[in-house]
């Protein structure tokens, strides 16, 4: 069984859980978001969909990543003013890697040492339930593009 669908059965094993309706719309959200390595935000999710299922509507979209990190299924990443993003394949938290001028968002595959948590929980008294940690810069094409810019 590869991740993906792993990641598919496990999103509408906890929807079903939850007593939701699996429409044709939501089914296919739940898809991309479990094949996607990328990190889509909610319209261009709608874009990919749309495709080959015109009847769905962005609110479908919106409404089944509501649910979805409701459930802790998907994560979701705040980005700037762009809005934001969501990983469907990997939902744990994990560091990521942030191209300032194309937008793109790559996981790392790095872990958080457990310290680093245990030490931020005897500094603060702080429960911790989740952690972000994005690295943020130029891509390597980005850079090429700047570089050939130059005079
Ligand atoms: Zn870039
Ligand atoms: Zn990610």
């Amino acid at each position: 069984m590869s991740q993906a669908q792993g990641r598919l059965d496990e999103m509408v094993q906890t929807l079903k859980d939850r007593g939701c309706r699996m429409t044709p719309q939501r089914m296919a959200v739940l898809k991309v978001l479990a094949a996607s390595e990328r990190h889509l935000s909610a319209d261009q999710i709608y874009r990919q969909i749309k495709v080959d299922l015109p009847t769905t509507s962005l609110a479908t979209v919106y409404k089944t990543l509501e649910l979805l990190k409701e459930m802790g299924q998907v994560l979701e990443l705040r980005v700037g003013a762009g809005g934001s993003r969501y990983d469907g394949a990997h939902i744990h938290p994990h560091p990521h890697l942030i191209c300032t001028s194309c937008g793109e968002i790559r996981d790392l595959e790095i872990d958080v040492p457990e310290e680093v948590s245990r030490h931020v929980v005897q500094e603060t008294g702080y429960q911790i339930v989740s952690h972000r940690l994005d690295f943020i810069g130029l891509c390597p094409k980005c850079q090429a593009i700047q570089t050939n810019n130059t005079p």
